[in-house]
């Protein structure tokens, strides 16, 4: 009988909890055992009561739930080659040989590791004399299977992670709650969103409320230009009758020389302009409530696939990655997907910023 660990690890994400369910209820659905990992890598680094057995009852009402109920966190123990031997301990102690990781991309880069360490991990344990050969003999091999948790959006390869529409929907509402006030008053406001390097949040929420103007990193405004482009454009929107002026800055914004973009910095342009200004930084509420039915729906369709691929996979699969493009759930080389996202970053770092959107756009591996 297959016994699969899940665990949702990195920044919390809503979404992550139908994740669970529906990875709980396929293995159980596919007569595996299933275990919950809590907190994380530090779950497994921990073992004991951080690992426990699921029944189908103890995900009921996961659909609804926001954040992750079997708990995130980030655990530096794990970057270490101790840590993961740890972590093979306890796995093959509770005959866990699989996993299916709900994460970001750090998450996913030690999932990765981890698999690809695993030989020589369990073969130090016989060496240790923690297991004996017999023990260890079913544990050749580590089946890991990814799920792409976040509300960043920033993977490669895939349309949309778990959790980025349910963010996009809560920093739309809120930009609509703060445009009646600023149409009321005739104010501007700066509103700073999350997204890390990535400006999905800001560019889709953008667009999604008819902000005057976006700030985000793939497409940085030019440095010593920016300040008066903003000022026509926004005088530009007023003169036509527009009361209120919303600006969103995406939390990675920079200008084209890589210098970093403030709420504050684009306040005092505003009020440089006449306006009345003030900032909104949404925080953490952009994370928390429950996940939109298209999270809810992507969650469960993958955490379906996950478990299948778990079943489905052999020693020379590449670690998958399960996606979305084009409204199906597909399968993708992890490390090509997270090779890709990387090299978004380095293309923004080397300003060649034509090559970075072209790099978000492309969806397969190339
Ligand atoms: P995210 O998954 O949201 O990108 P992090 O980058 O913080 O979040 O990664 C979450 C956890 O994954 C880390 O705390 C660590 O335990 C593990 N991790 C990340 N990168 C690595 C790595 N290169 N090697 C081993 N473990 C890693």
């Amino acid at each position: 009988r297959k016994k699969i660990g899940v665990m949702t690890s990195g920044g919390d994400a809503p979404g992550m909890n139908p994740a669970v369910r529906a990875v709980v209820r396929a293995a159980i659905y596919h007569d595996c055992d299933v275990f919950a990992v809590y907190e994380g890598y530090e779950g497994l680094v921990k073992g004991g009561d951080l690992l426990r057995q699921m029944d189908w009852n103890d995900v009921r009402s996961y659909l609804s739930l926001g954040g992750t109920a079997i708990g995130t966190a980030r655990c530096a123990e794990f970057r270490e080659r101790e840590g993961r031997l740890s972590a093979a301990a306890n796995m093959i102690r509770n005959g866990i040989d699989a996993l299916i990781v709900c994460g970001g991309d750090g998450s996913l880069t030690g999932a990765d590791l981890f698999r690809s360490d695993w030989p020589s991990l369990v073969q130090e344990l016989v060496d240790n004399k923690t297991f004996s050969p017999q023990e260890v003999a079913p544990y050749k091999h580590l089946t890991i299977v990814g799920l792409v948790g976040s509300i960043d959006n920033d993977m490669a390869c895939t349309d949309s992670t778990i959790g980025a529409y349910s963010s996009l929907e809560r920093i739309t509402e809120m930009v609509d709650y703060i445009d009646a006030t600023a149409t009321s008053h005739s104010r501007a406001f700066v509103v700073e969103v999350m997204g890390r390097h990535c400006g999905w949040l800001g560019l889709m929420s953008g667009l999604s409320t008819g902000a005057d103007y976006i700030f985000i990193p793939e497409r940085p405004p030019k440095a010593g230009e920016w300040h008066q482009e903003l000022k026509n454009i926004c005088s530009r929107h007023k003169a036509k009758g527009k009361r209120r002026t919303i600006v969103i800055v995406a939390e990675g914004a920079i200008d084209d020389q890589l210098n970093a973009i403030s709420a504050d910095q684009v306040k005092d342009v505003l009020v440089e302009l006449g306006l009345d200004t003030r900032i909104t930084t949404l925080g953490h509420v952009q994370r928390g409530g429950t996940a939109v039915a298209s999270d809810r729906l992507l969650a469960t369709l993958q955490g379906v696939d996950a478990v299948k691929a778990v079943l489905e996979n052999t020693p020379d699969t590449p670690l998958p990655m399960i996606g979305v493009l084009e409204n199906k759930i597909v399968r993708q080389p992890l490390m090509e997907a997270v090779r890709l996202t990387k090299s978004v970053a380095t293309a923004i770092e080397s300003k060649d910023f034509d090559k970075a959107m072209q790099l978000r756009d492309s969806t397969f591996a190339e």
